[in-house]
């Protein structure tokens, strides 16, 4: 029964009742103060008045669920937030998945069934039930760690595979899926209804030591890259280098030159896997707000893995956002069972230590770990997060910023940036001091006449 037939029968049953009363006292004997005619013309006047009123309280209690739902019914209000702003997650680690399993094949209906779900974290139904409205997709492939830079291997080879297979991937589901590579597209694709698509590279020994080789990947997409993975590269040190008892360099002189050549091509600088020092450095010298694809508080768990509440201060003084991932074992130290109520302290810890919610993200790193908190085991758990914060007092206002507002505005910030800076400078044609060159003249001429030995 919908509400205003309630109001109205209960106003029916009300008149009703009266009359039968007002009939029974007559039959009774009684004496009936009123005449007839009089008695008539108030019941039918109450009666009116009754259902007039009604009729309002049954207007306003539609007109105030429109403009205000009931904020104690946190799932409605979840789905109504992130239809209105999109959730953009910093980290996916689908596309690797695709190239251990499936050695990058996707054309196989039968094999990859993307569309009607598969086993792992992230598939359509999954990213629609989660409401995902845009994705870093990350084009992870692993550092050797055997730090000798000047053996080729086959990273930049294999990271342009992943960068063709995820546009492929794009190509193949054109109705969900809507590759982007600047910001003003994210935000579009969203309100048409589709995941906006964005690259990111996991480690900067994805690059093979060029800054040529950054120049092209972002030519091809790539709108972040993370320093590095969980191995030293020529740019800087990561966090396990610390963990492993060695010193804390931070960045390297050739990480300075790679850093300022990021700000001025608009390639985010991702500071998830870094050392404590690199993420210092990196505050200090880039001109552009930085991110965390997917990282947690050090404060809440001490790892070198997570963020220091200095940094986080130094990140939120720069604009940058932070974005809370989900991995189990970096979300406590303890060895229990996490749950989202786990996460949502992260998310609390940031906006604690640096004053608001302008610094804060999601990167849930689904698909990357085999670990995940109760309610947040895959793509479709999303909103059991948000509903986790509204219990805690979260306004829609603030989750905006969470689900995508915030790294929207870096992402515009370092566009902008971007453009002030190519107005100012060419590109930086520094290279790492121990490259080995592999050059053989073969007798052809030299470019200046006067050089002997070039
Ligand atoms: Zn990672």
């Amino acid at each position: 029964m919908s509400t205003s037939q309630a109001h109205t029968r209960a106003a029916d049953k009300w008149a009703n009742d009266a009359l039968r009363r007002d009939e029974q006292r007559r039959a009774d004997g009684q004496v009936v103060l009123v005449q007839p005619s009089t008695t008539s013309f108030f019941r039918t006047w109450f009666a009116s008045r009754l259902l007039l009123f009604a009729l309002v309280s049954t207007v306003l209690y539609y007109a105030s669920l429109a403009l205000n739902e009931n904020p104690l019914d946190y799932a409605s209000r979840t789905r109504r937030l992130l239809s209105k702003f999109p959730l953009i997650d910093g980290h996916n680690d689908l596309v690797y998945l695709i190239r251990v399993e499936l050695k990058n094949t996707i054309h196989d209906a039968e094999r990859f069934t993307l569309g009607e779900g598969l086993l792992s974290h992230t598939d359509i139904p999954k990213l629609r039930k989660g409401q995902v409205g845009g994705q870093f997709w990350s084009l992870y492939i692993p550092c050797t760690g055997k730090g000798d830079f000047n053996t080729p291997d086959d990273t930049v080879r294999d990271t342009l595979e992943q960068i063709d297979t995820a546009h492929r991937l794009f190509r193949q589901f054109p109705d969900v899926f809507h590759y982007c590579d600047n910001s003003a597209c994210a935000r579009k694709a969203f309100k048409q209804g589709k995941i906006a698509s964005m690259l990111g590279a996991e480690g900067m020994h994805q690059v093979g030591n060029s800054l040529g080789v950054i120049r092209k990947f972002h030519e091809l997409g790539m709108r972040y890259i993370t320093l590095t993975h969980n191995c030293d590269n020529v740019f800087a040190t990561a966090w396990n280098t610390v963990a492993a008892g060695k010193p804390d360099h931070g960045l390297t002189p050739f990480g300075r030159e790679a850093v300022q050549e990021m700000n001025r091509l608009g390639m985010l600088i991702d500071l998830s896997h870094v050392s404590h020092n690199t993420m210092r450095h990196v505050l200090e010298l880039s001109q552009s707000p930085v991110i965390f694809s997917h990282t947690l508080a050090y404060t809440l768990a001490p790892l070198f893995r997570n963020v220091p509440d200095d940094v986080l201060r130094d990140t939120a003084r720069k604009g940058g956002v932070v974005m809370i991932t989900f991995v189990e074992r970096f979300l406590t130290q303890d060895g229990r069972k996490t749950t989202v109520e786990d996460v949502a302290d992260h998310v609390l810890h940031v906006v604690q230590v640096t004053g608001s919610w302008d610094f804060v993200g999601i990167g849930g790193d689904f698909d990357g770990t085999p670990h995940l908190p109760k309610d947040l085991e895959d793509v479709s758990k999303y909103p059991n997060l948000f509903e986790a914060l509204m219990r805690r007092g979260a306004s829609d206002a603030d989750l905006a910023k969470l689900a995508g507002l915030n790294i929207l505005r870096v992402w515009e910030e370092n566009e902008r940036i971007a453009k002030r800076l190519q107005r100012q400078r060419r590109e930086n044609e520094a290279t790492w001091s121990d490259r080995l060159w592999k050059q053989n003249y073969y007798g052809l001429p030299f470019i200046r006449t006067s050089v002997v030995n070039p």
